[in-house]
């Protein structure tokens, strides 16, 4: 692992927040550029050995929140590839584009809506553009309001564009051989529309009773026209989806109920509240098929952006997958045996967008003593226990034999039971600065004292204070703090 360079160079500027956290994210093997070697792919980039350990963790702790700790939601893992007619009936073919124009001087794509909302979040004007509803603003109103204000090209401060035209975000390609319309398959766009053509699967092998839910993680892919903001839009990204299913009569109840659940999932895992707030869409921004959305939005460095989505989806999406299909999804109630089309409330959450807010939300700068007594500047991410990619770091003070016999054994028996790391490279100030960086909870040091009363020093990150714990007891005393 490198060590960041603090130092800044005669003229050099600081850099911004962005930009510490995705050098921070390259050196720790958080998260790297997509297909580096050869000079990358833009706007992809690969989870590293301890990105993929947060990553996990983010999803495992959504699974048990959403899924475990609740008997009225259980799993699917549907298939990324489904029938193209999926993707008719649930209206994207013809309706999941967004609003595309070019810059006339430098050819760059924009999406006309972000272009807009940029420069009302820069310039805080509080004239909107008539008919305004972010992406499905009327191309006249949203082109007027552009040369109205006279918004200029980000790139390279053009202001003539193309007229704005309707982009499709499926990503298309061809299953099997033969390359005709008939092999012509997505990559879905969303996770949903794999637990709604699963809805009698599920009804039928499991037995549910409304209210359910079904929950999904997986991936989804969207030809984004402007993606950016590192891992906040991407092509290819994961989603952590609910499908949860109701009687019309009680949509609201289960909304708010669902509304609050989301939040406490990301203030239990401890994002400041106050980074987090509630947009509702207007009416005119709604989706076709919800009647109310809600998005959980987070503060990031650039200013507010959607974390979580969440819709009222009434019972359009079963409705059309029955005209579609022709297969009946209704649930029958025991009791009055009524059958009838449940209605829908979907909590959306970003995977990726989660990660990246984990780390934003987690990520400080403090100054620290060294051993020597010197002040130093030490980044630490102060992520949630549950999140923390290594639990417990275990270093032998100096790289010697006696030393580094007994922080093995205890490395060994360790890692049965907590995510566990292993580092006898470079200073200990070095090692616990690299620890900090990952947010790993406790570093155990093994010195010369240990050979005489067998106890370590046991680190904590946020405090930085210091304990000696004997090596019988060390066990539980992490198990105390980690679970
Ligand atoms: P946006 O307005 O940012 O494009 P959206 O409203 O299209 O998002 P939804 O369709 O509601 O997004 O998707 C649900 C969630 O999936 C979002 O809240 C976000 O966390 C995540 N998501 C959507 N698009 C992307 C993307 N291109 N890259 C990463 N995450 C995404």
């Amino acid at each position: 692992m490198k060590e960041e360079k603090n130092n800044l160079k005669k003229g050099e500027k600081e850099p911004t927040l962005m930009e510490k956290i995705v050098s921070l994210c390259k050196r720790r093997g958080i998260i790297f550029p997509g297909s580096e070697i050869y000079g990358g792919l833009s706007n992809t980039w690969d989870y590293g050995p301890i990105g993929v350990e947060l990553k996990n963790n983010v999803k495992r702790a959504w699974w048990k929140y959403f899924v475990h700790d609740r008997e009225d939601i259980v799993g699917l893992d549907a298939a990324i590839l489904m029938k193209a007619v999926v993707w008719e009936a649930s209206g994207h073919v013809a309706g999941f584009s967004d609003p595309l124009m070019d810059c006339k001087s430098c050819k760059k794509r924009l999406r006309a809506d972000k272009l807009i909302e940029e420069y009302i979040g820069k310039t805080g004007d509080s004239e909107l553009p008539v008919n305004w509803a972010g992406e499905k603003t009327p191309p006249e109103d949203a082109m007027a309001y552009i040369k109205k204000k006279g918004i200029k090209c980000p790139e390279c401060g053009g202001e003539e564009f193309t007229d704005i035209r309707k982009f499709n975000l499926m990503f298309k390609t061809h299953q099997g051989v033969t390359e005709d319309s008939e092999s012509l398959v997505y990559l879905r766009p969303e996770t949903a529309q794999g637990i709604f053509v699963n809805f009698k699967n599920v009804l039928d092998s499991m037995h549910m009773r409304l209210p359910f839910g079904i929950a999904q993680i997986g991936k989804a892919f969207r030809n984004e026209i402007t993606p950016g903001n590192f891992i906040f839009r991407t092509r290819e990204f994961e989603q952590m989806e609910i499908e949860y299913f109701v009687r019309e009569s009680e949509w609201e109840k289960r909304y708010r109920e669902l509304q609050e659940a989301s939040m406490n999932f990301f203030t239990g895992l401890g994002i400041n509240p106050a980074n987090l707030r509630w947009r509702k869409h207007s009416p005119e921004e709604l989706s076709h098929y919800s009647r109310e959305t809600n998005d959980i939005e987070y503060k990031f460095p650039w200013g507010w952006g959607e974390l979580e989505g969440f819709a009222y989806r009434t019972d359009y999406d079963l409705s059309q997958h029955e005209k579609f299909s022709g297969v009946k999804l209704r649930y029958r109630d025991s009791e009055t045996n009524e059958e009838f089309v449940p209605h829908c409330i979907e909590p959306s959450f970003g995977c990726d967008r989660a990660v990246m807010t984990f780390i934003i939300d987690a990520y400080r700068e403090e100054e620290a003593r060294t051993a020597s007594g010197e002040m130093e500047k030490r980044i630490v991410l102060k992520l949630h226990k549950d999140l923390a990619p290594i639990k417990v770091a275990v270093l032998p003070l100096m790289r010697k034999e006696e030393l580094i016999k007994p922080a093995r054994d205890i490395f060994n028996s360790l890692k049965k039971k907590f995510m566990t790391y292993y580092d006898e490279t470079q200073s200990i100030g070095k090692r616990y600065r690299r620890q900090d960086e990952i947010g790993t909870p406790f570093c155990v040091t093994v010195d010369y004292d240990t050979l005489k009363d067998k106890s370590v020093t046991v680190r904590d990150r946020d405090e930085m204070k210091q304990e000696r714990i004997k090596i019988g007891e060390l066990e539980d005393y992490l198990k105390e703090r980690l679970s």
